[in-house]
């Protein structure tokens, strides 16, 4: 968290004119550009410059949130953003907890003068920036933006733009307010943010109602195709290869929260979803109880995130990521089966 001294020192960076990047995680999902675009319309509305650089491209049902249209992807426009990175005085890092995790825009991030600050709610991170808001406690990184306005003693600039921003990424890191994550604290900012126009049912619409044929009847082929359920360990998983996501017209986004589904399932404490992507291949974990998915998926698939969800990769091939996948479980037996 930020001392009375940080705040005070940060109060004072931003109170003149400043260039401004903020840069969040690889494949950014509802939190990670929720946060940004909510920082970034209260930086705009103080009168800075700023630009919110993602690594690469993020879903469509992001798309509507102000201010997405000024938003550059490093992947696609590297040259205009390292520039952008190198003139700039202060880089926000937001809802990441290691360079690693924005691949080569890590190497400019870490290159640059401007001071970092980082905002983000992942556990153990590393240690790159000046300043760090950080709790494992808050349900999405958008809670500590919502903060961090806060302790800027600019609770009064929060408006619509801000609000419906904010909004999305509490609503989705929290799987709609039903994640153990979810506190009182988190309705009572949902709350504020409602009050000062977020339009939540909309906003719902607009994230959840945006399935294309196609997606919906992926989600259909995997849930009576794909899924692999092993009482023994309490665990499901579905997994997809690169021939199949192509025979249903895969787009960005179209995997996205397939890995709850193999949770809900009566009993299951332990989802995964392996997905073959060009560069690797892509695991996302979930659990229920005591299980932690951050030390498995760190452990195991050179990856982390949360106790209860969180993600990693794999060089091997599909076949074999599942091989070594299934190998794993009955070192963990007693505590997918323990009843806590
Ligand atoms: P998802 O499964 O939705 O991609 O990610 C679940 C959570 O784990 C998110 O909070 C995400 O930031 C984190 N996560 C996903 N992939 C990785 C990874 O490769 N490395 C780390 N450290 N975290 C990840
Ligand atoms: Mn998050």
């Amino acid at each position: 968290m930020l001392n009375a001294a940080e705040i005070k020192e940060l109060k004072n960076i931003l109170s003149t004119p400043k260039n401004i990047v903020i840069v969040t995680h690889w494949s950014p999902d509802g939190d990670a550009m929720g946060s940004s675009l909510g920082l970034y319309n209260y930086l705009k509305q103080k009168k800075h410059k700023v630009t919110v650089i993602t690594p690469n491209d993020y879903p469509s049902f992001l798309f509507w949130m102000p201010g997405n249209s000024s938003v550059i992807d490093f992947s696609l426009k590297t040259s205009v953003a390292k520039k952008t990175i190198a003139k700039s005085d202060l880089i926000f890092c937001l809802d990441f907890n290691s360079l690693k995790r924005i691949y080569d825009l890590g190497d400019e991030v870490a290159a640059a003068k401007a001071t970092k600050i980082i905002i983000d709610h992942h556990q153990q991170p590393e240690d790159f920036a000046k300043y760090l808001l950080h709790t494992v406690d808050a349900c999405s990184t958008c809670e500590l933006v919502f903060d961090f306005i806060t302790m800027m003693g600019d609770k009064k600039l929060l408006n619509k733009d801000i609000a419906d921003c904010l909004y999305t990424g509490i609503m989705t890191d929290t799987g709609s307010f039903r994640f153990p994550s979810t506190t009182a604290r988190t309705h009572q900012i949902a709350s504020e943010l409602i009050a000062v126009g977020a339009n939540n049912s909309e906003i719902h619409n607009l994230v959840y109602d945006d399935n294309s044929e196609s997606r919906l009847r992926l989600l259909g082929y995997c849930l009576s195709e794909k899924l692999t359920v092993l009482k023994e360990y309490n665990t499901a998983f579905f997994s997809l290869r690169a021939d199949e996501l192509k025979r249903f017209n895969y787009k960005k986004g179209d995997t996205e929260s397939l890995v709850n589904y193999a949770l809900t399932i009566k009993g299951i404490c332990f989802a995964a979803f392996f997905v073959e992507r060009d560069e690797a291949v892509k695991t996302s974990f979930r659990s229920k109880g005591s299980f932690d998915v951050n030390l498995f998926a760190r452990k195991n698939f050179n990856g982390g995130g949360h106790k209860h969800a969180a993600g990693g990769s794999s060089d091997d091939s599909l076949d074999e990521s599942l091989i070594k996948f299934i190998a794993l479980l009955p070192e963990y037996k007693k505590q997918l089966t323990s009843k806590k």
